[in-house]
């Protein structure tokens, strides 16, 4: 069996920032000194202290790239919509998780944002320009986005329930859904 010390702790396969922005470090759980009744390997969200444990090392991946599914500090949505103004310019903001319900962005610059994870329900995105924008896991409910470019955008996992898409560009080039 491969002795794991991943930056000099015992058991450490690797750590490193996820999507959901946390950094989460995967451990063998026994050579972590972790008994392994949950699983053989174990995720572990550094910045919330949540844990999980699976028992194949795939599993273990997938979960700790996907923390937002286990930590409830990962999951935890901070609300920015008083923050922004309509026609705003959010090219490569940073919006992971942000609660922008109801938002008025209308014609708004989103170029490159990440919005992986952020609450778009009701908001009216009309005209705005997504391009090349991550919507990973975005939920998009009742959002109007009446001709936004989606050019690039990925929407894999994005709620689109009752989405307005009418003359919305680059549809074609979606990545799909995971
Ligand atoms: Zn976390």
């Amino acid at each position: 069996m491969k002795q794991y010390s991943d930056g000099g702790f015992a058991g450490r396969v690797e750590s490193k920032k996820r999507r959901s922005g946390a950094t989460v470090s995967i451990y063998h759980s026994v050579q972590a000194g972790m008994d392994d009744d949950g699983g053989r390997w174990t995720a572990i969200c550094e910045d919330h202290s949540a844990i999980i444990s699976t028992d194949t090392l795939k599993g273990v991946r997938s979960a700790a790239s996907q923390s937002y599914e286990w930590c409830e500090g990962c999951q935890r949505p901070h609300n920015t919509t008083q923050h922004i103004k309509p026609g705003a310019n959010l090219g490569g903001a940073n919006l992971r998780w942000a609660n922008l319900t109801g938002a008025d962005l209308t014609g708004a610059y989103l170029r490159m944002a990440n919005l992986t994870g952020a609450y778009l329900t009701d908001a009216n995105l009309t005209g705005a320009d997504l391009r090349m924008a991550d919507l990973f896991r975005a939920n998009l409910f009742g959002a109007d986005l009446t001709g936004a470019n989606l050019t690039g955008a990925n929407l894999g996992g994005a709620n689109l329930t009752g989405a307005k898409l009418y003359g919305a560009i680059g549809l074609e080039t979606m990545e799909a859904a995971e």
